[in-house]
């Protein structure tokens, strides 16, 4: 039977079986925001978590960071974001909904340059816009119980300017040389003028981020390194390679900085042309240390403490400037520079719905149709289930056993209500890659079934194995 990709189904196949609700439904929900169910708080987590392992706690060259959502207005103002981090937007004057231009299709038949040929998404009316405008994307809010000295703060629209202003505290607590990463997973906040495809866009998301500092010189093969080491974290997890792909940035997409860019994109079935982005990795060179240097001297701070630096021109490109606070001195190489950084920079949510679109598939089982999410292991909300076959003859008090026994490793379900076909079905839809099952033969032999959600195949186990085929079968 043909797979069902529809956004429709997924967005249904969630809020049936609790992976992800609207926000606030029941006071008739708020746009844009979403709220993670039983079963999907337990899908975010271990994505998050297989995140972390793979860039954290199996690298000896990165540490990982987490830091507050408010930082110093001032932060923004080095980094960008203040003046610069906006949408160009327009408003159809036939609807009055203001949408991205960079987001706007022709009309067919329409190649004209500039807004005169471009569609309205919400009207359809061709070419009725108003002069394009940047429309600012953090969201302000105020700090300080006090009128007189409340002051207005940004939530952050990335984690990574958190990375770059602990760059110096990092090098001064810990052993890090470079080339060394700093990595952090958090909420990142962002008032996006068109929010889209359920969680794919939202105002709200969460972001895993790298900041990978690097010699100049050295960036290019740092750049090569991430594209295939993210790109492989995807596959690794289960997504299909016909489904992901690499997509270097064309020159005009290029932030200024940025001397080179590449999305990691997942062919989404929703969007125009569907190849939709999970992942940008940038080589962001010496920019964004270089700008907190500067955004420093503006406050004086650092400079009051460290007198012997005071004296340094960091408003010219001048050799002193290497030796600013954000510089880093290689001991090997008798050199100090401002570190080139490489950034791959994911989407926590849009990796959820990913995983989810990529593991959503149909079968059919005796005649009937068989829904199921083929989640690889480390990712699964629930790694196994257990169930008495009946609710007697003391089989629920083994399984209980089996499940307690289990449950201190891996997140496991107990259930012992319906028919055993439904509550495997019901296994299968949300992703649990073992059933065991506690029948009649358990008591004369101690062994019980195992059956995998895939294939559906089934085998007896002695019940004392069970924890160890779990730990070789999920390799987690
Ligand atoms: P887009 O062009 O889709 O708006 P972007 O290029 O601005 O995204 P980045 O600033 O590179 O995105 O953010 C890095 C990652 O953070 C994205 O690849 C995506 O996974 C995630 N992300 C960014 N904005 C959102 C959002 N509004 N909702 C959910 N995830 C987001």
């Amino acid at each position: 039977m043909a797979k069902l990709t529809k956004l429709e189904d997924i967005v249904s196949l969630c809020k049936r079986r609790g992976f992800i609700f609207q926000s606030s439904e029941i006071y008739g929900g708020l746009a844009s925001c979403y709220d993670y169910g039983p079963l999907g708080s337990e899908l975010k987590r271990n994505v998050r978590n297989a995140w972390w392992k793979s860039t954290v706690q199996m690298r000896d060259d990165i540490v990982g960071l987490d830091c507050s959502i408010f930082m110093h207005p001032l932060v923004w103002k080095a980094s960008g974001h203040a003046d610069k981090f906006a949408d160009i937007v327009t408003v159809c004057k036939k609807c009055n909904v203001r949408s991205r231009v960079d987001h706007l299709a022709s009309a067919e038949n329409k190649t004209a340059d500039g807004l005169a040929g471009k569609v309205c998404p919400a009207c359809g009316a061709v070419g009725q816009f108003t002069e394009p405008m940047p429309f600012r994307l953090m969201f302000e809010t105020q700090m300080g119980a006090n009128v007189d000295d409340s002051m207005t703060i940004f939530l952050r629209p990335e984690t990574a300017q958190g990375i770059f202003v602990n760059f110096r505290n990092v090098l001064d607590t810990t052993r890090v040389k470079i080339p060394f990463g700093i990595a952090q997973i958090g909420k990142s906040f962002r008032n996006e003028v068109t929010t889209k495809a359920f969680i794919f866009r939202t105002r709200e998301f969460e972001q895993a981020e790298i900041e990978f500092f690097c010699a100049p010189g050295t960036d290019e093969k740092w750049f090569e390194h991430w594209k295939e080491a993210r790109f492989k974290w995807y596959t690794d997890l289960g997504i299909k390679k016909e489904n992901l792909r690499l997509r270097p940035h064309e020159k005009d997409e290029l932030a200024h900085y940025a001397k080179a860019c590449v999305d990691v994109e997942y062919k989404f079935p929703f969007g125009s042309g569907d190849w939709q982005e999970l992942e940008g990795i940038a080589n962001r060179t010496d920019f964004d240390l270089r700008q907190h240097q500067r955004g420093m001297r503006t406050l004086n701070a650092w400079y009051e403490k460290k007198g012997d630096l005071s004296k340094i021109d960091l408003n010219s490109e001048s050799e002193d400037y290497q030796k600013g606070p954000l510089s880093y001195f290689d001991e090997e190489a008798k050199q100090r520079f401002i570190p080139y950084v490489i950034e791959p920079s994911a989407g926590i949510d849009r990796s959820c719905l990913a995983f989810l679109v990529d593991a959503y598939d149909e079968d059919e089982v005796n005649g009937e149709k068989r829904g199921l999410l083929r989640f690889h292991p480390a990712i699964a909300p629930v790694k196994a289930a257990v169930f008495p076959l009946v609710k007697k003859d003391g089989m629920p008090e083994i399984a209980r056993n089996i499940y307690d026994d289990i449950r201190k490793y891996f997140n496991c379900f107990y259930d012992e209500k319906s028919a055993v076909g439904r509550r495997y079905r019901r296994q299968d839809e949300a992703g649990t890659p073992f059933c065991i099952t506690i029948d009649g033969q358990t008591k004369e032999d101690q062994t019980v079934t195992v059956r995998e959600r895939d294939s559906m195949k089934q085998e007896r186990i002695n019940m004392s194995q069970v924890k160890q085929y779990l730990r070789e079968k999920l390799d987690i």
